[in-house]
């Protein structure tokens, strides 16, 4: 376990999934009955900007400090960047990047609650001083994969599951993902499971998008946004987040916020976007991921 988010926070793929985790909140968020969301590779929580690890990369410049000083943003993306440069850690400049846990808990309404789990000790103490005295969000130092069974189906019965790990070997953690999603699925098939995967090769993401085709869910939609022709093994060329039993709709609101993000966080190409459906309301495929 040696990766730390400290290196990438705020970097080009964290926006991407949280401009994603966002929309899925809200989604959860338009009925008036709690929820629960489910962090099974939680992070410690929230980052310095002006620290060792983000100065040692300065991937955040090429992220979140892209969209620090955007004017004309669709309201989802706006309502998103204002949320990180509103709190009071970034009162002066930008400091800090909130991690998922965080960016979720100061959503949270009373009755919502939060279960994160992280493995790494260190990280996982950071996270429990960060939202020590928060009767709303639970801390587990222990892997998220196993604990996923014993956690669904939440109290609440509604809610959003984020698997965001380290991908430290690549085929190995799409294996761990699907084992962790079946019983999972099992135990509570109305869940919204969203997964982030990495994009290096095309092909080396293709058979894990493949199989969940086949694995009986319903609704999936695929996120991706690309910097980067996804030709090559060594650099991150872009991210995905792929959401199963996606919130109606969701689609229609990620597609102009994705558009804007790729006009704001091209390199040297345009960046590209793919949103699309892999399989619809019953189940039947729609796209067969390219
Ligand atoms: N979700 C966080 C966010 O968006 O801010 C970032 C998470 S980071 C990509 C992945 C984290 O998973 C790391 O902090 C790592 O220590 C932790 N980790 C690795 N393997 C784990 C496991 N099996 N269970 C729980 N946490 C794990």
């Amino acid at each position: 376990m040696n990766y730390r988010h400290a290196y990438h926070a705020g970097n080009f793929a964290d926006v991407l999934k949280h401009v994603v985790l966002l929309a899925l909140i809200e989604s959860l968020q338009a009925k008036p009955t709690p929820f629960c969301y489910i962090d099974t590779h939680a992070g410690s929580g929230n980052y310095p900007l002006d620290g060792f690890e983000a100065g040692k990369t300065g991937e955040f410049k090429d992220g979140i400090a892209r969209l620090h000083p955007a004017e004309k943003l669709p309201p989802l993306l706006r309502r998103w960047r204002d949320g990180i440069l509103g709190s009071a850690d970034n009162a002066e400049g930008l400091k800090r990047y909130p991690g998922s846990p965080l960016q979720v808990a100061r959503l949270l309404r009373p009755g919502d609650s939060a279960q994160l789990c992280e493995l790494h000790t260190e990280e996982a103490c950071k996270l429990r001083d960060l939202f020590r005295g928060n009767h709303q969000v639970h801390v587990h130092e222990r892997d998220g994969y196993e604990a996923l069974k014993a956690l669904v189906p939440p109290q609440e019965k509604r809610g959003l599951v984020l698997i965001d790990p380290p991908y430290e070997a690549q085929d190995a953690e799409y294996k761990l993902i699907e084992q962790a999603l079946k019983p999972a699925l099992q135990r509570w098939p109305t869940g919204v499971y969203a997964v982030w995967y990495p994009i290096k090769l095309r092909s080396q993401v293709q058979p894990f998008l493949r199989r969940l085709q086949h694995s009986g869910v319903k609704r999936v939609l695929r996120a991706e946004l690309l910097v980067h022709p996804d030709d090559s093994p060594l650099r991150l060329n872009g991210s995905g987040m792929v959401i199963l039993n996606a919130p109606w709709k969701l689609d229609d609101a990620l597609r102009e916020p994705l558009r804007v993000l790729a006009g704001l966080l091209a390199r040297e190409h345009p960046a590209t976007v793919k949103l699309d459906w892999l399989l619809d309301e019953a189940g039947s495929q729609l796209n067969t991921p390219s």
